[in-house]
């Protein structure tokens, strides 16, 4: 088991990842409080292969627990769902002491989190993450909240919860392609700050890393929740260098936009985006020698067609994502690999070559 502090403001919290860890980090996490009623959020696939794991886990903590499933998919980070959550909650006997415990990926997590943070203006919250995306990215920085008609992650609240355990037990029955999707934003730490990532990330090559491989997958994991931790413990509430974790993410925005969220997902666009950022880096004067994305390149295949993506609309989407400032695109960009910046690029010949790398990409690796 490896720890990780992450400071908040007034508050600290540690992400513990290890494997079959989560009886022991349960109970240790709950010590300190004062009830021991429990609430469990779960996504129906955890559910179903993992509900006795689960249950076998907290049989020595409480049997004062009550369980909500939440039903998979990004459909569920909604306001409906999010009402759901609270009625179960509050017709259940809620009070501001009682843990929410929420199991699964990005969509549970940046559910429950959303409802921890409002249910009686904010119960205690554990994030156990069950996605490879989630152990690195998504339950960490305390980012919650659901999707509106009109846009993704509209609605929402900084919350941050008391205690994060990744328990690689989880990924065993992980599919495919969410292995890929966690590794985009795993190489997106290696590119922005800590070159031994890519290294460590060789375990990848040869398909989803092995049960000899946990270790290093620990440690991989681990790796990546540091920098995460170092990033927002630093800057809470994305007004500076947080900013640098959406390396990639720009161009990936408007890639999933224009395939209307279906047919690319988030690891995959966001792979798709750091080539066009490292491009785009060096079109703008990046010293980048080496290509540490290459190996991994042929590990993505895309289902998106090259003809449902138009450069106009790109850009299009480009100019409307609500992390622009100002009239020109920024773009989280680097001098070298590891030193990322935040750049205003306004030619457009110089975007539009990025994307053609992308479609170039896409081109040679569809399925
Ligand atoms: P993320 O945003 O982290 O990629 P999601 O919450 O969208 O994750 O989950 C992706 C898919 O993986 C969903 O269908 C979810 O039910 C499923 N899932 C989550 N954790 C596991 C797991 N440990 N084993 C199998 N499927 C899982
Ligand atoms: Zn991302």
């Amino acid at each position: 088991m490896i720890s990780t502090s992450v400071k908040t403001t007034g508050n600290q919290y540690h992400i513990r990842t290890g494997k079959n860890i989560l009886e022991k980090e349960l109970q240790d996490a709950l010590r300190d409080h004062a009830t021991d009623q429990l609430f469990l959020l779960v996504d129906e696939n955890v559910a179903k292969y993992h509900q006795d794991y689960i249950h076998q886990s907290i049989r020595g903590i409480t049997s004062n627990w009550q369980q909500f499933i939440i039903p998979e998919g990004e459909a569920s980070k909604s306001i409906s769902c999010y009402s759901d959550t609270l009625d179960f909650l509050l017709a259940n006997g809620i009070r501001r002491n009682i843990p929410m415990i929420v199991f699964g990926g990005g969509v549970t997590g940046d559910l429950g989190g959303f409802v921890a943070a409002t249910a009686l203006r904010g119960i205690p919250l554990i994030h156990v993450p069950t996605t490879l995306l989630a152990m690195v990215d998504s339950a960490i920085g305390g980012k919650t909240g659901v999707n509106h008609a009109t846009g993704k992650n509209l609605i929402g609240s900084f919350y941050q919860p008391s205690a994060v355990i990744s328990d690689i037990h989880f990924l065993n029955t992980l599919p495919d392609n969410e292995w890929v999707n966690g590794l985009s934003e795993i190489l997106k730490y290696g590119a922005i700050h800590n070159e031994q990532i890519f290294k460590y990330s060789n375990i990848f090559l040869n398909g989803k890393p092995s049960i000899q491989d946990s270790d290093k997958l620990i440690s991989l994991i681990d790796k990546c929740v540091k920098v995460k931790a170092e990033i927002v413990g630093e800057d809470e509430l994305e007004s500076g260098i947080r900013a640098f974790l959406n390396f990639g993410h720009t161009f990936a925005h408007a890639l999933e936009k224009a395939a209307d969220f279906q047919q690319i997902s988030h690891g995959e666009a966001v792979f798709l985006g750091m080539l066009a950022a490292e491009n785009l880096s060096i079109a703008t004067g990046g010293t980048l020698k080496t290509d540490p994305l290459e190996p991994f390149r042929r590990l993505y295949k895309y289902r998106v067609p090259k003809e449902a993506l138009s450069l106009d609309d790109l850009m299009e989407n480009m100019n409307a994502d609500k992390k622009r400032t100002g009239e020109n695109l920024t773009f989280v960009l680097l001098n070298k690999w590891q030193e990322p910046i935040v750049k205003t690029v306004d030619d457009r010949e110089l975007i539009a070559a990025s994307w053609s790398i992308v479609f170039d990409e896409i081109e040679k690796n569809r399925i």
